[in-house]
């Protein structure tokens, strides 16, 4: 009977998961997402002034890898994928689907039965889309990977309300401009219940080691 000797290789486990998201990465210097304006805002202050991140957790690559799987399996089903918009100059959104309306996919592990279930984030990420479109409504597909349920829900709203998030990403992004010119964060808010799966996490972010008085 065989009986090799087996053992992780944690340096080339590394090399893979840089590799990956080297190659997968959708995040560009070059240009703002839409994305920057919903989560914390030094996160794409980081990305812009070229901060590194240094630890690339396994479990980060391998949720990203489980996502963007489970979004191509969806996807594949239509023609209208990945429609690139540009909201504002230099801000781009990339829609999932356009079918009859946008759609926006998200695939979670955390139970999503309810509208209550639904994070906010995803909500602001289509409703940036239609406030720029001009739109009302649109679908957000959820993938709850944990009790393996598919669902679509429509999402409306109204006019009045979408004019109003406009102006917010608007003066949002006006703000984080504005901080990557001058290269200082002050003026961002950040949401720091984001920090626990941050890639750049507290001993990278500058926020967290100027707090701590760390020299750069
Ligand atoms: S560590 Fe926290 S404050 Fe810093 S970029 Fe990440 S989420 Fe934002």
């Amino acid at each position: 009977m065989l009986k090799p000797r087996i053992r992780i290789n944690y340096k080339k486990t590394d090399e893979l998961c840089r590799k990956l998201w080297k190659y997968y990465m959708l995040f560009t210097k070059d240009n703002y997402e839409r994305s920057d304006l919903i989560y914390c805002p030094l996160k794409a202050y980081n990305r812009m002034i070229g901060i590194p991140i240094r630890k690339l957790p396994n479990k980060a690559i391998a949720t990203f890898l489980v996502g963007q799987t489970l979004h191509v399996l969806i996807q594949n089903a239509f023609p209208k994928i990945e429609v690139k918009e540009e909201l504002m100059p230099n801000l781009i959104a990339r829609v999932d689907i356009m079918w009859d309306k946008p759609t926006e996919i998200k695939t979670t592990t955390m139970s999503m039965y309810t509208k209550e279930h639904i994070p906010t984030s995803y909500i602001e990420q289509l409703a940036a889309v239609l406030a720029f479109r001009g739109e009302s409504s649109g679908y957000l597909i959820t993938l709850d990977i944990l009790n393996k349920t598919l669902l679509v829900w429509d999402v409306a709203f109204k006019e009045k309300q979408l004019n109003e998030f406009k102006r917010i990403l608007e003066d949002r992004y006006q703000r984080l401009q504005k901080a990557v010119q001058e290269k200082s964060f002050s003026s961002l808010t950040p949401k720091v219940l984001e920090c626990g799966t941050c890639l750049y996490g507290i001993e990278n972010c500058p926020l967290f080691r100027r707090l701590r008085n760390v020299k750069p």
